[in-house]
């Protein structure tokens, strides 16, 4: 019985594809702006590790694309204190969505007004504390949070600077973008029913709420503007309709979820003066049409700042070939998986690795697994690695700064892995590493 081969293909090398900017082969050994990771892997793995010049250059790219317009940094998909500084030096502003996140934006010194807040159930005490810290905008989701907000920012003695989020039933993602007239989904007030309209009327009409603009996000890893363009060509259709009852729409935020590339067949996305200059032309020529002022502009991008800068290094450990209907599969565990990146087990993600050191061996068809008690605990699920992979090799993954430590957990009550920051100046701890006293101190009574 013979079997054909798998289809899998390396990780393109440092310098292309998914990889940091300053990710570089150096004599055997894999460099980060400088570093070698043989030496950053002795800080212990699985490590996360952040090009932070690389995740700079990639928001200052958005703030000169936009030129006069606003980035607002989504922080769900990385934040620290430090990064949202980081963010801020570059001329950016932060969204965040939960009080967690608004708590670490302001722990960063972001001054308040450069700070917005997403959510579809935020609780009075997250509110509070927005209004308190003089946030820029809080987008508003449903119908109740109306009188909520309201009730708080009259209690606060502020009123309170709120976007409105709209869906236009444009979903876009990857290559494809549709339009459904129907939503049935948790986020947002649809146009189509004639929810966000009564939204909007009931907010301009309290004293205690001001509504600043409109807001819409598609979906996410989208690779050009055309699902843009038809979210904000309905958007300011939407706007022409309350110029006409009366009510002003100063600003536009289309969203996040600009694409990245994942692994070396993913196509490259656009750059981010495509991405805004597609917008933009939308924009004019619907306002154009409505005969109404052309908005200010913001948008939200996370992954797209912060997913390619971060890469996980992890330690192989146990390796096995199991037959398959296709051939030999090799599986190589690693010291990680599901609980430092959840993307491939969630949403069926897709990711690549490379071998820390040279290897003249061939490339064989392997899946990288983590060491986690689920079968779909898979780390990259094909990807061609050198038949001499063995136990203590170093192995990084690509594109892990985006929703990998955000969205990390304790299961199988793992140490959640630290960040560690690198740029040519030297390392620093974005996020310490957990310790075996943070495993066993949440528990009482010990
Ligand atoms: C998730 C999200 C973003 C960021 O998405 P990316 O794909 O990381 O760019 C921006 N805005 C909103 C409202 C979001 O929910």
């Amino acid at each position: 019985m013979t079997f054909a081969p798998l289809a899998a293909v390396p990780a393109p090398e440092p310098g292309a594809g998914p990889w940091p900017a300053n990710l570089t082969r150096v004599d055997g050994d894999l460099h980060l702006a400088g570093h070698s990771l043989t030496a950053l892997a002795e800080e212990g793995t699985p490590l996360y590790l952040v090009d932070e010049a690389d995740m700079r250059n990639r928001a200052r790219a958005w703030v000169s694309a936009i030129g006069d317009g606003d980035v607002y940094y989504a922080g769900k998909s990385f934040l620290t204190p430090a990064v949202a500084r980081w963010m801020v030096e570059e001329g950016l502003s932060i969204d965040t969505a939960s009080e967690g996140e608004l708590r670490t934006a302001l722990a960063g010194g972001v001054p308040g007004e450069r700070i917005g807040l997403h959510g579809n159930s935020k609780s009075d005490s997250t509110l509070r504390l927005a209004l308190e810290s003089g946030v820029g905008r809080i987008v508003i989701d449903s119908p109740g949070e109306v009188d909520q907000l309201a009730a708080i920012a009259e209690e606060t003695g502020t009123v309170a600077p709120c976007f409105v989020r709209v869906t236009t039933g444009v979903h876009a993602g990857g290559h494809d973008f549709i339009a459904t007239a129907h939503e049935d989904q948790k986020f947002g007030l649809s146009l189509a029913t004639g929810a966000a309209r009564e939204v909007a009327v009931a907010m301009s009409e309290n004293p205690h709420l001001e509504l600043l603009g409109l807001h819409s996000h598609i979906g996410s890893q989208i690779l050009d503007s055309e699902g843009f363009a038809a979210a904000a060509s309905a958007v300011i259709d939407f706007a022409a309709e309350l110029f006409g009852i009366g009510i002003d729409v100063p600003e536009v935020d289309l969203g996040g979820g600009y694409g990245i590339q994942y692994t070396g067949l993913d196509p490259e996305p656009a750059t981010e003066a495509e991405m805004i200059a597609g917008i933009r032309s939308a924009i004019e020529t619907a306002c154009e049409r409505a005969g109404i002022p052309v908005p200010r502009l913001s948008i939200e991008p996370g992954r797209s700042i912060s997913g390619p800068p971060g890469m996980t290094l992890y330690r192989v450990g146990a390796t096995k070939d199991v037959m398959t209907d296709d051939g030999v599969r090799r599986y190589v565990s690693v010291d990680g998986g599901m609980s430092d990146n959840i993307r491939p087990a969630l949403y069926g993600a897709d990711y690549t690795a490379l071998l820390g050191r040279d290897s003249s061996a061939d490339n064989v068809p392997s899946r990288v697994v983590g060491m986690h008690c689920e079968s779909g605990d898979i780390v990259v699920r094909d990807v061609a690695l050198p038949a001499d992979v063995r136990r203590g090799d170093l192995l990084l993954v690509a594109a892990t700064g985006a929703y990998g430590r955000s969205m990390a957990s304790n299961y199988n009550l793992v140490r959640r892995p630290g960040v560690l920051a690198v740029s040519e100046q030297g390392t620093s701890w974005l996020v310490r590493p957990e310790t075996w006293d943070d495993i066993l101190g949440i528990f009482p009574d010990r």
